[in-house]
C-alpha cells in the first residue's frame, strides 16, 4: 500500500473509524452492567466518539466545498483535491495545483509552507 491517500478519503475513513470506536466502546460498557459508573463512563465515551465523527463529517462537508474538482490525468475520473498537492481518490496519482511542482515526486511537505523541501 502506498503511504499517501487522497485527503478527503483519508478524513472520511477517520470519521468512519470514530463511529466504529464509539460503538465498540459502548459495547464494552455493556460488560460492566454491574458497575453503573463504569458503564456510564463507557457510554459517554462512546457517544463522544460518535459525536466527534459527526463533527468530522461536517468538516469534510466544508472542506469538499473548498476542494477543487479536477479530472485525473491518469485514470480520467473526477476527483477532488485539497491544498497544493493531493492524490487522486481513484488511482492515487499524485496531483498538483502548482506548475513549479509538476513532475516532482509527491511529498506532503509541499502543503506545509514552512517546511518546504529545497
Ligand atoms: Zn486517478
Amino acid at each position: 500500500m502506498k503511504p499517501y491517500k487522497n485527503k478527503i478519503n483519508r478524513i472520511r475513513s477517520f470519521a468512519l473509524s470514530l463511529i466504529f470506536i464509539g460503538v465498540i466502546v459502548m459495547y464494552i460498557g455493556l460488560f460492566f452492567r454491574k458497575y453503573e459508573i463504569i458503564m456510564l463512563l463507557f457510554m459517554v465515551l462512546g457517544v463522544l466518539a460518535i459525536l466527534a465523527s459527526v463533527v468530522v463529517y461536517a468538516w469534510i462537508g466544508t472542506l469538499s466545498t473548498r476542494a477543487v474538482q479536477i479530472v485525473c490525468p491518469n485514470c480520467g475520473k473526477e476527483t477532488k483535491m485539497l491544498g497544493r498537492v493531493d492524490m487522486c481518490g481513484h488511482c492515487r496519482e499524485p496531483l498538483t495545483m502548482d506548475p513549479a511542482l509538476e513532475g516532482k515526486d509527491f511529498d506532503e511537505i509541499y502543503n506545509k509552507p514552512n517546511k518546504r523541501k529545497s
